[in-house]
């Protein structure tokens, strides 16, 4: 049993040697910030303090005072002068029994019992800065002197080892740069992200919201969440009629037997929610029998290749381009829900194109041409196209055993993506079971990275369901099956949008497109008319009057991230005009009225990013 563990310790132990600048420079700062944690409070007994992605953290346990962000300034101020004092790293070897009495002494349990990680033969290292010694296999920098910008960030409450049956210790997370610049633009950075949060302007434009009684990772959407949806279904639809694909409406849920068949069970049981199980009526006494299990479907594949086969399918009818905005259910621990970016419940811009092997290469091209156009709606300058290809030494294992046409097909992406002049990146052994796969990698304004879900291949799933066509020679053939989501599911890919335009969306998909705005009593009618010509060609449009002074009511209109202010005094009454005012830009001059209708609903119709 020792021996199996061995080669894996000795991995951990490389993958530490080989800790980058920036993680030898945040370790040393946690060894720091533990040295001014020590000074400031001698009783604390100290756990670990590794180096993470976004800086280091460093876990206490401390009896009598709670760390809060308020401590912060005292203990950075001591972490400055262990700077100052610019002590050297010394790497110290022990005994195992020098070790466990030297923690023993000073009342370390938690490092006492981390000794008993490390196996025997193993080196038992120590690394010393001025008074603070700790185990640790380093490396580490050469002088405290050379950690020049860092910051502490948050507490949390954590248990020793991860597991709740164990102590509760104290986690201070710090990160530390190589310079304050860097710093400064982390910081920066950071507090972009958190004000485009999806979560938090959910919750302020009041776009959608959770529910205990409804359950965790099952989003309601709120009217105007409900605009950007029913706008982004739209922009679908429309896209994929042009393209020439036929819309379907499948069930939530479906039988056992089906999921069976398509593979999903059991295989991808542990992501579907329980079934739910109908029972036979059972005779007094006797014990009740399941007849059927049903359960909610996970994908949409398994319907619609179902739609296929319902009546005898020709080679003239294909490709055939079924879509639906299927809405599918995972059941995703609930650990790793995360506003909408985690759900449970989510609606999919799903298709599935059946097709011929000769038609493969113009479908599965005209996919790729779908996902750029719709990048250009939302202004998604930066992308890469990750290309996942099979592993001719697995198949029938990882791959199925299908060489011919894995080699086809590839070859077939790979010449539409170089034709493309698509910016792309080639994996190997990362495609799918059934064939090669593509996911996209956008970029939102902020930097920020998202996955759209992917664009597959298929040729073994339409042979599971015995999916046929009559080829021209009479014969029956099995498609291939393009499954692809170029705007993923609602939830995430509209998670994205709301932090890509930090809630500020272009005129076509703000919820409130337009208020107008009577400056007195005067203007109320022809606001009112206004109004209700705008919502006759279908813009949002709200007429808001009150007493309240002009200024405070363009506030509120440009807190709620309305779009255009239409403004009606009396000047601009006379003149059939109206002042325009667009969020984020401010005043756009007086215009006449029916100029201003016809440039808003141009505006719209072209889905432009203003
Ligand atoms: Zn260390
Ligand atoms: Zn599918």
């Amino acid at each position: 049993m020792e021996s199996a563990k061995q080669p894996v310790v000795r991995k951990t132990l490389d993958e530490r040697n080989q800790m980058s600048d920036l993680e030898r420079l945040r370790h040393s700062c946690a060894h720091i910030m533990a040295t001014a944690v020590t000074r400031l409070w001698p009783q604390a007994r100290l756990d670990i303090g590794p180096p993470t992605e976004e800086g280091y953290y460093y876990d206490f346990d401390l009896d009598g005072h709670r760390f809060s962000p308020e401590d912060f300034e005292a203990i950075e101020l001591e972490m400055k002068k262990v700077v100052k004092e610019n002590q050297v790293f010394e790497r110290q070897t022990k005994s195992r029994e020098e070790a466990l009495q030297f923690f023993q002494e000073r009342g370390q349990p938690f490092k006492v019992e981390r000794l008993g990680d490390i196996p025997e033969g193993e080196a038992i290292t120590f690394y010393q800065n001025g008074e603070f010694v700790d185990l640790c296999a380093g490396p580490h920098v050469m002088r405290t002197g050379n950690v020049k910008a860092f910051k502490l960030l948050r507490v949390a409450a954590t248990y020793y080892r991860g597991n709740e049956k164990n102590p509760q210790l104290q986690r201070i997370y710090g990160t530390a740069f190589p310079n304050k610049t860097q710093l400064n633009e982390w910081l920066a950075a950071q507090e972009e992200a958190r004000k485009r949060d999806h979560r938090r302007i959910g919750k302020a434009m009041q776009l959608f919201t959770f529910d205990d009684d409804v359950g965790p990772g099952l989003p309601l959407w709120m009217p105007k969440g409900s605009v950007l949806i029913e706008e982004l279904e739209k922009l679908a639809k429309e896209t994929e009629f042009e393209a020439g694909y036929q819309r379907v409406r499948t069930p939530h849920l479906a039988k056992e037997s089906m999921y069976k068949t398509s593979g999903h069970l059991p295989y991808y049981a542990e992501s579907m929610f329980p079934p739910m199980e109908l029972v036979e009526d059972a005779a007094e006494g006797e014990k009740e029998e399941v007849k059927e299990r049903y359960y909610l479907k996970a994908m949409n594949c398994p319907h619609h290749h179902k739609i296929f086969s319902a009546v005898p399918r020709s080679y003239r009818e294909l490709p055939l381009r079924l879509a639906e905005y299927g809405t599918c259910y995972r059941y995703e621990q609930s650990g790793e829900l995360m506003g909408l970016m985690r759900v449970r419940s989510m609606q999919m811009n799903d298709a599935h194109i059946y097709c011929t092997p000769d038609q493969f290469a113009a479908e599965f091209k005209a996919v790729n041409e779908m996902y750029l156009k719709y990048f250009k709606v939302f202004g998604f300058e930066k992308y890469q196209m990750r290309f996942s290809t099979h592993d001719s030494e697995r198949l029938g294992e990882k791959f199925v055993d299908e060489p011919e046409l894995w080699k086809k097909t590839e070859d077939m992406v790979r010449e539409v993506l170089i034709e493309s002049g698509i910016d792309y990146v080639e994996i190997p052994n990362e495609a799918a079971f059934y064939g090669p796969k593509i996911d996209v990698q956008v970029y939102s304004i902020s930097g920020r990275e998202f996955t759209i879900a992917t664009n597959q291949v298929d040729f073994a799933v339409p042979s599971r369901f015995g999916l046929q066509y009559r080829s021209p020679e009479n014969q029956f053939e099995t498609p291939l099956c393009i499954h692809r989501a170029p705007l993923g599911t609602h939830e995430r890919f509209l998670a994205f949008l709301i932090e890509h335009y930090a809630g500020n969306f272009p005129l076509w998909l703000a919820p409130e497109q337009v208020r107008i705005l009577p400056i007195t009593e005067d203007q109320l009618e022809d606001a009112k008319s206004l109004e209700a010509e705008l919502r006759r060609h279908g813009v949002r449009a709200e007429m808001e009057y009150s007493h309240d002074k002009l200024q405070g009511r363009i506030l509120k209109a440009e807190e709620s991230k309305v779009h255009t202010m239409l403004i009606m005094g009396a000047k601009e009454q006379e003149a059939k005009a109206v002042a325009v005012r667009v969020h984020g830009k401010g005043n756009q001059g007086v215009r006449p009225r029916e100029q201003v209708v016809s440039q808003l609903l141009e505006q719209i119709a072209l889905r432009s990013a203003d």
